[in-house]
């Protein structure tokens, strides 16, 4: 790498540290010229998840939208916004392992996860999404349609 002192191309790797996570990788390096050191830095490039919908097109993964189906479903309901978002977290981390092998998720599994986990937390939140859902089978048309009814 370019010495940012003097401009030299060549140096040597003084120290190469990861972080816990493993998604990057810091490296210290020393001028072969000047013997400047400075810092270089790897990130791994991520692939965005992609939700495959009941027709077959496919849009980026967007947690906002599972939030405003959450929201929805939760309204007026004793679930705090704390809990909400803690759901959220766990939703995204359960479809990030559901689409790992191929950066794909099905808006099926989706609405799957999210109903999984509202019949633990809320049953009338369970029954409102479900019954919605399973009409329409997608979190977009189920938003839509509760907000029909308002
Ligand atoms: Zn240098």
């Amino acid at each position: 790498m370019k010495c940012p002192l003097c401009g030299h191309l060549d140096d040597k790797v003084i120290e190469s540290r990861q972080n816990i996570s493993g998604t990057s990788l810091r490296r210290r390096r020393e001028c072969l010229a000047c013997g400047y050191r400075f810092t270089s830095y790897e990130r791994i490039e991520e692939i965005p998840l992609m939700v495959v919908k009941s027709d077959g097109r496919r849009e980026p993964f967007d947690v906002k939208k599972i939030e405003r189906g959450l929201v929805r479903a939760l309204e007026k309901r004793p679930v705090s916004q704390v809990e909400i978002e803690e759901l959220l977290n766990q939703l995204e981390d359960e479809a990030a392992m559901e689409g790992k092998a191929n950066h794909e998720i099905p808006s099926k599994t989706i609405g799957e996860l999210v109903m999984k986990k509202l019949e633990t937390v809320d049953k009338v939140a369970y029954v409102r999404f479900a019954s919605v859902y399973k009409r329409f089978g997608s979190v977009d048309e189920f938003i839509k349609e509760i907000e029909k009814l308002k």
